[in-house]
């Protein structure tokens, strides 16, 4: 049993790029919220929750509750997952310690990423992702040949939130929504703050160092 790990961070923080680092690590799954809506794109779920992602706006909790326990009962998580982008509010904090204590699990660590809001501006606007997963950065993680995805030889392209505006309200957002899930989870005994400014390869050592 390795348990469930949650990680905590305003966007382009490195979630997602730690998070899939980790997952294979560890070997459990790595369960984004944001990958599992973009990939609903087309369903009305999907139709309905791009409104909110193309603002900056959350998704509705009611959402994400049904979501992330249908997800959770699955088998392949029941030696624990690292959860990518979910919690982001407390009455989702509130749930998931409901879920998972009706199937008899817990959370392990909960990784805070900090990293200084003028570097999420940055990060972001030159952030390029691929159909498989991948994510790229056109100055920090550049793929190999321009435009297309290392692993998969996909076309990359930007998200369609990436842009500034909806970039400042997902920080405003980060701030009034998710910033206090930190109080929430160190009153818990469960926080371990991760310096993310650094380097990718540097930062992914930390985090397993914090989760062994
Ligand atoms: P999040 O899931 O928290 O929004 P991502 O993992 O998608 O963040 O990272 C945001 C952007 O920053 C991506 O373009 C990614 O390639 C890049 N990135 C991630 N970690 C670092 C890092 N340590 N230094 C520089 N750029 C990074
Ligand atoms: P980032 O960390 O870069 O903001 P994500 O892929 O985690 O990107 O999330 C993208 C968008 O998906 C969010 O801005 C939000 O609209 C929606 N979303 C993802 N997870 C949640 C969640 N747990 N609660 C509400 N909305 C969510
Ligand atoms: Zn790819």
């Amino acid at each position: 049993m390795i348990g469930n790990i949650i990680l905590l961070g305003p966007p382009g923080s490195g979630k997602g790029t730690q998070a899939k680092l980790l997952a294979e690590r560890l070997k459990i799954p790595h369960i984004s919220t944001g990958d599992i809506l973009r990939a609903a794109k087309g369903t009305e779920l999907g139709d309905r929750a791009a409104e909110y992602m193309n603002r900056g706006e959350l998704v509705p909790d009611t959402v994400l509750i049904a979501m992330i326990e249908d997800r959770l009962s699955q088998q392949d998580c029941a030696a624990g997952c690292i959860l990518d982008g979910y919690p982001r509010t407390i009455p989702q904090a509130d749930a998931l310690s409901e879920i998972l204590t009706e199937l008899n699990r817990e959370i392990k660590t909960v990784l805070d990423i900090e990293v200084p809001d003028d570097r999420l501006i940055t990060r972001l606007s030159a952030r390029r992702v691929c159909a498989c997963g991948a994510t790229y950065q056109l100055t920090f993680n550049p793929p190999q040949l321009e435009g297309v995805c290392d692993l998969c030889g996909g076309a990359l392209y930007q998200r369609d939130d990436d842009t500034e505006e909806s970039v400042r309200n997902r920080l405003l957002v980060y701030k009034r929504e998710t910033q206090p899930l930190i109080d929430y989870y160190r009153s818990q005994g469960l926080l371990v703050a991760i310096d993310g400014s650094g380097g990718i390869t540097e930062i992914a050592d930390e985090i397993y160092r914090a989760v062994s």
